[in-house]
């Protein structure tokens, strides 16, 4: 009986997933794009995605690589340049990790959208007009996003253990910090990125169930690893232009005790204690553009009917009336005045059951 039992044991250690074991982690160098990065040091330099039918692009890349072996956790910002909270979080983290402390290998990608950072275009690449969190895993022979997406697929999804893609409410959001917990339908999977997304610490998370399943057809990055079974998530702080001290706080902090969690560093997770689990979105869209004027305040909770904002011409007449279509937290609502027909007023997260 115990000899069968012991067996059993072996078997399930011998077919546990990659990343229960840290396999890519224990190389003496770890390399992303021009990074050579030692035992005990943090590298820094690019991937260089090359020019195809548009410009090249060149993509910061930071390498800790610990000295001891452990899992290998990929930080991602910037895919949307001007959500700046994020993207200052992954610049001090940089500067806080030490490899020397660390066991396993962080990758840090703070600013994926460069054009978009320089140009102070929200959502898209202004290179080929692409949102460069939906054309995952990319196309080596595509526009400048597609060739992106590739070369972040090749180079850092495929040698990453778990990631984190970090957002937050871009120039024209108002936006309440959240998580996103991308429940597969794999259960070992997800009791592990639950776990992770409890670790981040933040209070709301979203249950994010209607992701694609099929790893070509991925689209987002989180998506990337999980459809190819790394336990991932995605995590959401900052607000219209600004870079908040607290929500950076929030993204630097949550992001160490991810990292304990997964015992890179040494110490004690803080994890959420009573999150906030968002079943689906009661998202908004305006049905006529013109001037928006918000009536509610981010993390607002919301009564289904209530009245959170509307839109008038440009001479003062009113020409619809937003209404929440379900009770819950308001996400965000838009940040700035000007509106065109069927972009976002609001989201709303309708709470849901713990998982
Ligand atoms: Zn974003």
């Amino acid at each position: 009986m115990m000899r069968a039992l012991l067996g059993i044991c072996l078997l399930l250690i011998t077919i546990s997933p990659a990343w229960a074991q840290g396999r890519a982690g224990d190389r003496e160098v770890f390399s992303v794009g021009t990074v050579k990065a030692s035992r005990g040091q943090t590298a820094t330099g690019a991937i260089e995605v090359p020019a195809g039918s548009d410009a090249a692009l060149s993509i910061p890349v930071a390498v800790a690589h610990g000295a001891k072996a452990g899992p290998v956790l990929a930080l991602l910002a910037g895919a949307h340049g001007t959500e700046y909270a994020s993207i200052i979080a992954l610049e001090k983290l940089i500067g806080d990790i030490d490899a020397k402390q660390l066991s396993g290998t962080v990758i840090i990608l703070p600013l994926v959208n460069v054009p978009s950072f320089q140009k102070v275009v929200p959502h898209l690449n202004p290179t080929d007009g692409k949102n460069m969190n939906r054309m995952y895993p990319g196309k080596v022979d595509g526009t400048q996003t597609d060739r992106a997406s590739y070369f972040i697929t090749t180079q850092v999804v495929e040698q990453a253990d778990h990631v984190i893609d970090f957002h937050g409410g871009d120039i024209d959001e108002s936006l309440r910090p959240y998580s996103y917990w991308n429940k597969t339908g794999r259960a070992d999977q997800d009791a592990f990125s639950r776990g992770m997304v409890l670790a981040f610490g933040l209070d709301h998370i979203i249950i994010s169930a209607d992701r694609p399943k099929d790893p070509k057809d991925s689209r987002y990055f989180e998506n990337t690893a999980s459809t190819r079974g790394k336990p991932s998530i995605t995590v959401e702080a900052g607000h219209a232009g600004t870079v908040e001290s607290e929500d950076v706080a929030v993204l630097v902090n949550g992001t160490l005790s991810v990292m304990r969690h997964l015992k890179m560093l040494p110490g004690t997770p803080k994890p959420a204690e009573n999150p906030v689990w968002i079943d689906h979105l009661a998202d908004v869209a305006a049905e006529q553009g013109g001037i928006f004027y918000p009536l509610v305040k981010r993390g607002a909770y919301i009564n289904a009917g209530m009245k959170i904002g509307y839109v008038t011409d440009y001479l003062g007449r009113t020409l619809f009336e937003a209404r929440a279509k379900e009770a819950g937290v308001l996400l965000y609502v838009r940040a700035v005045p000007s509106i065109n027909k069927g972009d976002a007023v609001a989201s709303i997260g309708v709470v849901g059951k713990s998982p």
